[in-house]
């Protein structure tokens, strides 16, 4: 277990146990949610390319489901380990309630580098993925989907599987399918068009114009990407992105002062979400530190790279000019770091609420999948602004009325419904 990795689940747990308090949760309700109801720990034996055999670690953890089927993505990451999981499944618990979709909270992952993977060996991962849990997970237990370096085609090798092992169509399986294949249209746009429709709220709630406010994203994957299409849709700039370079091993950033011109960036961008520096540079922007997205003068972080990315040490970089932090990565801020964004009076929309917009198109795509008929994009992103708005509305109203932290504010709503869920169950 790397420390990395720890933190990552004691964060989650410290971040329920002070909401817990506040709550004034029973020892036995504590107990339920303090930790995963289900885990499976797994091999998954691949013959490489090469012919030689290649054992990799895999993992599910159902953290809760009392609200229903236990919901969340697949990584594959060769520093995932069962702690990342157990965080990121138990957010899943709260980030379904807070936007109050029927679903529960769960997460997956595989300890692999798809970067040195060929295709048919991701295949082989996938499927093997579900042979080990195919009598666990399902559409009225548990339904995976896509998240970091994991695609839609992973997505459809694992559905195939399924099938393949029960015998029938299960499309309500697993959510991130292609279009045409069960898929939703909007589900590629849903995260990163999420998180600005929270940002878009915030922006409301403290009378600036979007065409006033600059931005800095950090990562330039799938939630980067649609966040800053939409972000500058509505009139707002942003000046730096930054992303990891597989080859130096490190991030980067990249700034331009007049604002990056996005479908430039992506044209020199890999498939994990890696920009070229060396073209970059050709381009006319700075290549600089990785840290540095966090320190520019902008009125709008958005980290959606990766966990425990603002912590106490980087956190007071922040620049002076800042008003809003719209968390689209999961748990990118320590709890040190939160304290500084909290006295500062910064406006933080945290991960689960911020970056809620996935599921909740995932739980679309499930509900389509179910009924076989599949809406058109207006309509589905119309219902997941609907969704996130009021989610949104709800957290900043009783954070404004109990004059309490954005994050505190989410988990109560969230926590509240999944006790009240559990106690109606009689679990808790
Ligand atoms: P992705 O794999 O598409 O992109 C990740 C990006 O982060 C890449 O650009 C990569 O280069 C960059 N990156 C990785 N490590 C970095 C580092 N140390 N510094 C700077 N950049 C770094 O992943 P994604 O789907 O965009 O997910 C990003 C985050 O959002 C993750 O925390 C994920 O769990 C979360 N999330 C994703 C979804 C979704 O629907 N994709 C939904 C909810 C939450």
């Amino acid at each position: 277990m790397n420390d990395k990795a720890f933190n990552a689940f004691a964060m989650a747990q410290a971040q329920f146990d002070k909401v817990a308090d506040f709550l004034e949760l029973d020892a036995g309700t504590r107990e339920l949610l303090r930790d995963p109801l289900r885990e499976y720990q797994f091999s998954i034996p691949v013959r490489m390319d090469d012919g030689i055999m290649k054992v990799f670690r895999g993992f599910r953890v159902q953290h809760n489901d009392a609200r229903g089927p236990a919901k969340g993505g697949i990584r594959f990451h060769p520093q995932e380990t069962v702690d990342t999981v157990r965080a990121l499944s138990m957010w899943m618990t709260w980030k379904c309630a807070v936007v109050d979709i029927p679903l529960g909270g769960g997460k997956g992952g595989v300890i692999c580098d798809p970067h040195n993977l060929s295709m048919h060996e991701q295949e082989q991962i996938c499927r093997g993925w579900v042979r080990r849990l195919a009598r666990n997970v399902g559409p009225v237990t548990d339904v995976p989907a896509p998240d970091v370096m994991t695609s839609a085609q992973h997505m459809l090798w694992m559905l195939d599987e399924y099938e393949q092992i029960h015998g029938g169509k299960y499309p309500g399986f697993i959510t991130g399918k292609p279009v045409g294949m069960g898929g939703s249209l909007g589900r590629t746009e849903a995260t990163g068009f999420g998180v600005i429709y929270t940002v878009r709220e915030a922006l409301k709630e403290l009378e600036i114009r979007p065409q006033d406010t600059t931005a800095s994203v950090q990562g330039f994957g799938n939630v980067a990407h649609y966040a800053i299409r939409l972000y500058q849709q509505i009139g707002g700039k942003v000046n730096c992105v930054s992303s990891w370079d597989q080859q130096d091993q490190i991030s980067y950033s990249f700034r331009r002062e007049a604002g990056i011109d996005l479908d430039e960036l992506l044209g020199i961008t890999d498939r994990f979400g890696g920009i070229d520096k060396a073209k970059a540079k050709g381009l006319g922007y700075e290549v600089l530190p990785g840290e540095a997205w966090l320190e520019q003068d902008v009125e709008i972080l958005i980290p959606a790279a990766l966990e425990n990315q603002i912590t106490g040490d980087n956190a007071p970089r922040i620049s002076e000019k800042v008003k809003i932090i719209a968390e689209g990565a999961n748990g990118p801020t320590t709890p040190e770091a939160d304290k500084v964004i909290e006295e500062r009076g910064i406006f933080l929309i945290p991960d689960f609420l911020a970056n809620a917009g996935g599921v909740t198109c995932s739980y679309f795509e499930q509900v389509q999948s179910n009924m076989n008929y599949f809406w058109e994009k207006d309509e589905v992103l119309g219902k997941l602004d609907v969704k996130m708005t009021a989610a949104f509305i709800a957290v900043s109203d009783l954070a404004r009325k109990r004059k309490i932290y954005m994050r505190d504010a989410a988990y109560v709503i969230a926590i509240n419904r999944v006790a009240q869920a559990c106690k109606a169950r009689g679990w808790a």
